[in-house]
């Protein structure tokens, strides 16, 4: 199975652990195509903090896909970032997975951290696991800055304390918002890049 991830997700998928101090984590908008899983977007929800591993939490969840009755099919994805620690998939992460794909056929998931290390994986409600090969449509500087900018200042503006909600348009916010966080973004490695190729 192919994954297309589309520059403004990938910018998001970047971005978004950088502008919190802990673990955050959201929903996938797949679409789904012939042997392809296209990402058209990714969105926050409202999620438990404080514990060891960012979990779905399942009332937001549920709430969402109830306020989002015509989008909810296309929801067959979630992200989530370990902060500072390894991308990898935990316990409590395969206890999302099953939740997630027990709503579908599948799940689409993918484990990032500050240092954009990214692991990604499939699980189908019948428990078979497939490493999907990963496409990333490239962004220009430019729209990552100007991505950037916006999004440092929609957490700014709509971030307090541990202040969670969701917009209509499924819009986001976030946890433990801590301003140094910008002026010590630092760059990681970068060997899932290695899969990069151009898509059009
Ligand atoms: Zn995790």
């Amino acid at each position: 199975m192919q994954v297309i991830v589309k520059s403004n997700v990938m910018n998001k998928l970047e971005l978004y652990p950088k502008l919190v101090t802990g673990e955050i984590g959201g929903l996938m908008n797949v679409k789904e195509q012939k042997n392809k899983l296209i990402i058209e977007d990714i969105i926050i929800l409202k999620q438990k903090v404080g514990g060891a591993h960012f979990r779905l939490d399942e009332d937001a969840l549920f709430e969402f896909l109830k306020t989002n009755k015509r989008r909810a099919h296309r929801f067959k994805g979630w992200w989530h970032s370990h902060a500072n620690f390894e991308a990898f998939w935990s316990g409590v992460d395969d206890a999302t997975f099953d939740m997630m794909a027990g709503m579908s056929k599948f799940a689409l998931g993918v484990v990032t951290n500050k240092r954009k290390n990214q692991v990604w994986k499939i699980v189908s409600n019948d428990g078979t696991i497939e490493v999907p090969e990963v496409i990333i449509e490239k962004s220009s500087f430019f729209k990552k800055l100007l991505m950037w900018n916006k999004m440092k200042k929609e957490v700014q503006e709509k971030v307090s304390e541990d202040d969670i909600t969701i917009t209509e348009e499924g819009d986001v916010e976030v946890v433990e918002f801590d301003s140094k966080e910008f002026e010590s973004e630092e760059e990681g490695e970068d060997d899932w890049r290695n899969n990069v190729y151009e898509t059009d």
